[in-house]
């Protein structure tokens, strides 16, 4: 974004100027002063340089026209109403420079404190600081001062010149040190004053100029580094991590000093409103008596629990607790403040809307829910399928005797425990004989891939949360945690060593990729209590946990504001039951394959070496009645609800042994002199169907329409599956799903079998069989107008629609490259993980459109895996979907999110 660049553009806020809605103009924390300031609580006085202003300093290198002056104005009025000159060497304005983006960023960016500082105002700090209890200097506070001036020093030192910190902390140890104290409050104003000499050798020895005395020069230069640190490499590398864009910059605050470093009575400390761990109410903070903000951070020293301010100050802490109150009832939400008292006088310096866990996320919207502070609507809208995701993962049992002997960052969630391995290879042994494996590496790079598809769990030493672990760990579901710094990894010693302690290749460990912590040992799992709550195994009404009461509430809401129906993947009688537990309405998609699978692969066999029209003829005849219990079981089931069963769609050589199975099969046994004749005509069959690209060949309606009597078997199995159940007073609603279609007579082809079959069996029944399609091919949504003359519904399978829209083999490329695309931001997330909306998402669109066009009542849906990912729910939700269908864990995810699609589009229907 190049910045807009005007003569007269306003680059500087007055805090009683801004509002809380400013965060893309005044970044987060001043906006949020602003707001406490209009609020009418203890801010010090300050202005805001604007994110504009930064991008236009980024942009061109230099401060944009006219920033220079709207500074000095807005400086002087500051001075005017503190009464003092910024650096006065009398009585001097002190100020720091705080940076404050749009999105918070913890740590990433810089803060310089006591700006205004010199050799001489230090003299007229002390003065005026002057009779502090519990100060033995008569008529000033010379200690105070001089901390604060080596604070600046050390502060402008790192920030402003990149000097190394750990020079001025080296010097500070030495003077405690040489004093016998690891306290810095035993230092007195000579020790400190000494200090400030050393640090401002350094300070010379690292830039070659003296400490800046001038205090305007310091000011223009602390804002320069604060424009500055938005690039700084850590900032960089922060924002690619939590997707948030390059161009936003910083806005910077100047805000009035107070000082929580002048004596017992002074102190400083940050809170939350509620707990963000658990979301519990109460009062959650650290309190550090004299001293200044950093100090809590940087955990100089202990601080104590907030709550002990209320001995030591009891009208500070009342004060400050019902400032709590009234910012939780401002923002109707939990808070995180950053305060300082200063000789008794309470100041606020900092709050936003606090980060919590997902477990607090859904706490907290219910209890403001209780407190009337929202409605459930807005309570939907703060939590999300992520969450609910995160909170249906199992979890550790842990007890006191599991300690995490290191932490990385929860990379994909999940509690794996297994044996550690060092390579791919090894895992790949180990999890052949049935071991669940930890794979252990530095990081992971696509040799690893058969290793990482072997593991339980993925534990890395380096690398964040776009590392190519996490991405392809995310992408395969599997539990991983990576960057934890403390392991050491020796890959050709097949081991670690972590916290003192060496874990060999055959140990067992457990990594939590929700918590990035590792365990050394097993952990035992259980079922989360929300999962157990989904299976009906806890009774919401009468039960006391807060989360699951919570969750309840929540989910009880969506459902009840959600246009889409949430429907599931599920192939047999048990995936089918469980997910009807967790709230499906239907069968999105019964996948046929596996009714083709273990001891009937005999008669597949049959089927495909057939040469005889009678031999065929038998091997289906032979399926007929096992896919048909197959299906009345699943109608069973699923009583009363639709469900669609697809067409067999997998090649029919996957149903085959593997060629080099079956080439060694007939050597050995020519070797033994045996008959060979079945397995060379097997291996005959496979070369004959061998397929460069199996994923574009011989599979779906193309095999219905090759293979003779296939498809009708299976058509009738189902027909007579649901006469069946309906004869058994049930209510079977089989909807039969064509795959693989891309152009209408393919689809015709298949109808008018279909129906003459169907005709046949259900007769007078009263069972009523739909016949749609799936909508993969780009084909088949461009001409989708046609299709639907031939379909009573679509499924979109946007699994292979992504792989054909990009021409992304889905087999092969997630490992092998998407994580380097993630690096460029090609895309922010993989297509196969969240839909495309511009690409393959403008397929559905159309297909959806010009499908309905032509016939009024087509239904909709859709059974790729984005039917349970968040932000493709919401535009299948947009796109005017009937339903989406998602496997059984999914379910309660895209309830959530269908009803928070309602919630965010204004509760309208945007069909
Ligand atoms: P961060 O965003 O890293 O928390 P801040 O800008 O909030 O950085 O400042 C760092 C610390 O300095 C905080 O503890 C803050 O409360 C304290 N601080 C900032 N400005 C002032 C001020 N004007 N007076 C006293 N303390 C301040
Ligand atoms: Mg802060
Ligand atoms: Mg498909």
């Amino acid at each position: 974004m190049a910045a807009q660049e005007t003569v007269d553009q306003k680059y500087v806020y007055d805090f009683s100027e801004g509002n809380k809605d400013l965060k893309d103009l005044l970044g987060g924390k001043g906006a949020n002063l602003a707001e406490m300031t209009n609020l009418g609580l203890p801010v010090p006085p300050g202005f805001t340089i604007t994110t504009e202003a930064c991008q236009a300093y980024l942009a061109t290198g230099r401060e944009p026209d006219g920033l220079a002056g709207q500074i000095e104005a807005h400086l002087e009025s500051l001075e005017r109403a503190m009464g003092k000159r910024l650096g006065d060497p009398q009585d001097p304005l002190l100020v720091s420079v705080r940076s404050g983006a749009k999105f918070s960023m913890p740590g990433m960016m810089e803060t310089v404190l006591n700006v205004g500082l010199n050799d001489q105002s230090v003299e007229g700090l002390a003065r005026q600081a002057g009779g502090s209890t519990g100060q033995a200097a008569s008529g000033g506070n010379d200690r105070f001062a001089w901390d604060s001036y080596r604070r600046l020093i050390q502060m402008f030192g790192k920030t402003v010149c990149e000097v190394p910190g750990e020079e001025f902390e080296q010097a500070l140890d030495k003077v405690k040190s040489t004093k016998g104290t690891t306290n810095d409050l035993d230092l007195d104003a000579d020790d400190l004053r000494g200090l400030v000499d050393a640090y401002k050798k350094i300070f010379l020895k690292h830039t070659g100029r003296e400490f800046p005395q001038q205090p305007r020069e310091q000011l223009d230069l602390a804002i320069r580094a604060v424009f500055e640190s938005w690039n700084a490499e850590r900032a960089v590398l922060y924002r690619r991590q939590e997707r948030i864009p390059a161009d936003l910059g910083t806005a910077v605050n100047v805000v009035t000093m107070v000082f929580g470093n002048l004596g017992p009575d002074s102190g400083t400390g940050v809170a939350f409103t509620r707990d963000p761990a658990s979301g519990a109410q109460g009062i959650y903070g650290d309190y550090l008596a004299n001293a200044q903000g950093e100090d809590v951070v940087a955990g100089i020293r202990n601080t104590v629990p907030l709550q002990e301010l209320e001995q030591l100050d009891k009208t500070s802490y009342d004060e400050l607790l019902g400032i709590m109150a009234r910012l939780e009832e401002h923002y109707k939400d939990l808070c995180d403040i950053e305060f300082t008292i200063e000789r008794g006088k309470l100041w606020m310096l900092q709050t936003r809307v606090g980060k919590r866990t997902a477990a607090a996320a859904f706490v907290i919207a219910g209890q403001l829910v209780d407190e009337g502070l929202i409605d459930l609507d807005e309570a939907l809208h703060r939590v999300n399928g992520a969450q609910l995701a995160q909170l249906m993962f199992p979890r550790f049992q842990l007890d006191h005797e599991f300690q995490p002997v290191a932490k990385g960052i929860g990379a994909s969630p999940g509690a794996a425990s297994g044996t550690v391995v060092f390579t791919s290879a090894r895992a790949v042994e180990l999890a052949a004989e049935g071991k669940s494996v930890i794979l252990v590496r530095r990081e992971t790079n696509p040799d690893d891939l058969n290793g990482m598809i072997a593991a339980k769990g993925i534990l890395t030493s380096r690398g964040g949360k776009t590392s190519h672990a996490a991405v392809v760990a995310r992408g395969m579901g599997k539990t991983c945690v990576s960057g934890a710094d403390e392991i050491d990894v020796n890959v050709p010693a097949k081991r670690f060593t972590v916290a003192g302690q060496t874990v060999n290749e055959g140990d067992v460990v457990s990594i939590d990729g929700t918590t990035g912590k590792v365990y050394l040992g097993e952990v035992p799992v259980m079922p989360s209590e929300v999962v157990q709550y989904f299976e009906g195994s806890l009774d919401p009404e009468h039960i006391d946990n807060p989360l699951v009461r919570a969750v309840h509430r929540i989910m009880t809401h969506a459902d009840g504001k959600r246009r889409l129906a949430v429907r599931t993947n599920a192939d047999t009688g048990a995936d089918a039951a469980r997910a009807r537990r967790f709230g499906a309405e239907g069968i999105g998609l019964c996948r046929t394959e596996h009714m083709f699978l273990g001891d009937r692969r005999e008669l597949v066999e049959r089927l495909i070496l057939a040469r005889a029209e009678g031999e065929r003829e038998a091997a289906l005849a032979a399926l007929l009645p096992l896919q048909r219990a197959d299906f009345e079981q699943i109608f069973r089931e699923m009583d009363g609800l639709p469900v669609t069963v697809r067409l067999i769609d997998p090649p029919l050589h996957e149903f085959l042994p593997p060629l080099e199975q079956l080439a060694v099969n007939v050597a050995v046994a020519q070797e033994r002199g045996e008959d060979v004749a079945k397995e060379e005509a097997l291996l005959a069959a496979v070369r004959r169907m061998h397929e460069e690209n199996p994923m574009l060949g011989l599979r779906g309606v193309r095999l219905g329409l090759v293979i003779p009597g296939l498809f009708a078997m299976q058509v009738r199995a189902i027909a007579e599956a649901a006469v069946i159940c309906a004869r058994g007073g049930g209510v079977a609603k089989p909807e039969i799903m064509v795959p693989l279609v891309g152009a209408v007579q393919e689809l015709e082809t298949v109808r008018a079998e279909a129906e003459k079959i169907i005709a046949e069996v259900v007769g007078d029944s009263g069972v009523e069989v739909l016949i749609g399609t799936m909508i993969e091919v780009p084909r088949a949504a461009l001409t989708a107008g046609q299709i639907a003359e031939a379909a009573e519904f679509f499924s979109f399978g946007t699994n292979d629609l992504t792989q054909m829209g990009w021409g992304f083999s889905r087999d092969d490329v997630e490992g092998a490259f998407f994580w380097r695309y993630l690096e460029l931001g090609i895309f922010g997330i993989s297509p196969f993980e969240s839909i495309d909306r511009d690409g393959v998402g403008r397929l559905v669109r159309i297909a959806a459109e010009e499908g309905r066009a032509a016939r009024p009542g087509l239904k909709l849906g859709v059974c790729g895996e984005h039917g349970g990912d968040p932000d493709s729910v919401h535009f299948f939700h947009e796109v005017g979907l009937d339903y989406v269908s998602c496997s059984p864990f999914r379910v309660p995810v895209a309830r959530l999110e269908a009803g928070r699609a309602v919630v965010e589009t204004g509760g309208s229907d945007s069909r």
